[in-house]
């Protein structure tokens, strides 16, 4: 059965330990979260003014990369909107941003109509606005997927394998502890102790270092350690849940469609 036990949580990041799946399931996990689940970004801007030291293209690319707070429950993927890709207040969210110099403008001054889709950090420096400067500008935002672009990535997620170590017949050579970069070992009572498993990295200078050949550290194919780190769109346990819900998806149109074969 497979089991997750929660290392660290916080608001941007989740550690965890997930146990009795397999390589090729951990990074279906992971590719889930990094391209296909949908978060909100900027796609369209309707320059009305600009007169600032930035060109068009350039203002727009800057926006593009503003991670959005996003609400998956109350937007549409615009391919899978009842609209037919003409776009509709399921599929698109309007924003606007209008500043006048001199001043930078920020990723705070773009007015969003949706209190729950807003820049997820308000002090990003879009422009600086010269003394008779202006900018104005109609903004359009909506879902769309890592795989496409990376604005529309919602973190970075990376695991590696759990570490089995084994010490056998220790000599108390304490080698290990001196070469672990990441304070894995502990001696007591002239014995080597494995005090700190999960920090292991894998590096497997220890082995090299023991001059008995006491200690054997092995990658397991079953035990993972996962990090999912958010840009801030969704919390980092909404990613996971999503992706898995989303796993569930896939698996019942391959489902639905392998019914229909005959
Ligand atoms: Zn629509």
């Amino acid at each position: 059965m497979i089991e997750i036990k929660s290392l660290k949580e916080t608001n941007e990041k989740l550690d965890f330990v997930i146990k009795n799946i397999d390589a090729v399931t951990a990074n279906t996990i992971r590719r889930l979260i990094v391209s296909e689940i949908p978060i909100m970004a900027i796609e369209a801007v309707n320059v009305i003014k600009n007169n600032s030291a930035l060109y068009d293209e350039m203002l727009s690319h800057r926006l593009g990369l503003i991670p959005f707070k996003t609400d998956l429950s109350s937007y549409n993927l615009k391919e899978k909107c009842k609209c037919k890709e003409k776009g509709c207040a399921l599929c698109e969210l309007t924003l606007s941003l209008k500043a006048t110099g001199p001043c930078t403008v920020y990723s705070e001054d773009i007015k969003s109509k949706d209190p729950k889709v807003k820049p997820v950090y308000p002090k990003m420096p879009i422009v600086k606005l010269l003394k008779g400067q202006t900018l104005e500008l109609e903004i359009i935002a909506i879902l769309g997927h890592g795989k496409d672009h990376a604005k529309f990535s919602p973190g970075l997620v990376h695991y590696q394998a759990y570490p089995k170590i084994k010490v056998t017949n220790c000599k108390g050579s304490s080698k290990c502890v001196e070469v672990c970069p990441k304070d894995v070992f502990q001696v007591s009572n002239k014995k080597v102790k494995v005090v700190n498993e999960i920090n292991c990295i894998l590096c497997k200078a220890c082995e090299e270092a023991c001059p008995h050949g006491a200690i054997n550290i092995e990658d397991s194919k079953t035990d993972f350690i996962f990090h999912v780190e958010s840009w801030g769109q969704l919390k980092p346990k909404k990613l996971l849940l999503t992706a898995i819900d989303m796993l569930e998806d896939k698996l019942d149109d391959f489902n639905k469609s392998l019914k229909k074969l005959k």
